[in-house]
């Protein structure tokens, strides 16, 4: 225990809020000026330091965490939720990150939805009510796989809607997200970015491995195909979506140890500005401690 504190100790925290070296630029998008090799912000060296720099998140994230979810059940309606959507091409990563960066935190306190092709009950409806179902309560974090964003992304690439129906979204989309945020919600919008080498990769590794034959998908060997119609709806979707009140973040996320300790700093640095402290008493705790005492 005490070797283990030593080690955290002489890991240094991030230099600058990893929000700020993340946080796409307003402006035009374009994908290939940004490096998904990169490591911005990260306090070590290289992938030897990836472990260290994450345990120290991890108490200091559980902690956080374990705040939100206390104001939630001391005042339901007034407390915050953060919303954690998580966008990539196949193979980006955005299982691993629930895996390694939402793992630090007590699993009670969050809500995970991975969002597939909707089922013909939810064409029926309005595009973003399946998603408004799957908002986290107050106190909760919520997690989206895949999101709101798949319906300007796949729908626009495979031309599932008109053109009108799905160039109209953007707007929707940015309308729905700032009355969440005026709710209460803080939304972190991260887009895991993976160039087109690694994506083939990744897919070659899990045909080499009968452990991983389970998330392979021929049908994404055809999406890849599409990779470019794919950077140009991800250009669109990052630029019309990067609003104050819910940005993009652009996370480089070819280095999956890098990819996985970002999205849990930016977590942190969220609930870090949220600045909760525990919630107070509802009752007498002389009286109580009393009582206790007595029986
Ligand atoms: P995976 O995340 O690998 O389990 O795959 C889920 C699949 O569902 C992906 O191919 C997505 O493109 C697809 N998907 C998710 N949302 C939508 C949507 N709104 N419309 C069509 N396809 C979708
Ligand atoms: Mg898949």
């Amino acid at each position: 225990m005490a070797k283990k504190q030593k080690k955290s100790a002489k890991t240094p925290s991030a230099p600058l809020p990893l929000s700020d070296l993340l946080r796409l630029p307003h402006g035009p998008v374009d994908l290939s000026t940004l490096d998904p090799r990169a490591t911005p912000g990260f306090p070590g060296k290289d992938k030897s330091d990836a472990p260290a720099a994450t345990e120290v998140i991890g108490p200091e994230l559980s902690e956080l965490q374990e705040r939100l979810y206390a104001a939630g059940r001391a005042a339901e309606a007034g407390a915050p939720s953060v919303l954690l959507v998580l966008q990539g091409m196949d193979t980006s990563g955005k299982g691993g990150v629930i895996r390694h960066a939402i793992g630090l935190v007590d699993p009670q306190g969050v809500k995970i939805k991975a969002f597939k092709a909707p089922t013909a009950d939810e064409r029926a409806h309005p595009f973003l009510w399946r998603i408004t179902r799957e908002l986290p309560p107050p106190g909760m974090i919520g997690i989206f796989d895949r999101s709101q964003y798949e319906d300007v992304l796949v729908v626009r690439v495979n031309e599932l809607v008109a053109k009108s129906v799905w160039s109209a979204r953007y707007r929707t989309i940015n309308n729905w997200e700032a009355k969440l945020a005026a709710k209460g919600t803080v939304i972190i919008k991260c887009f895991l970015h993976i160039s087109a080498e690694e994506q083939k990769a990744r897919l070659l590794a899990r045909l080499d491995d009968p452990s991983k034959y389970w998330k392979y998908n021929p049908g994404d060997v055809d999406e890849r195909a599409k990779w470019p119609a794919y950077t140009e709806a991800y250009e669109a979707a990052l630029e019309k979506g990067n609003t104050e009140v819910a940005p993009w973040y652009v996370v480089p996320s070819d280095r999956k140890w890098y990819r996985n300790w970002a999205v849990a700093q930016l977590l942190l640095e969220h609930l870090r500005a949220l600045a909760l402290g525990w919630p107070p008493a509802d009752f007498d705790v002389a009286v109580e401690r009393k009582r206790v005492a007595a029986s």
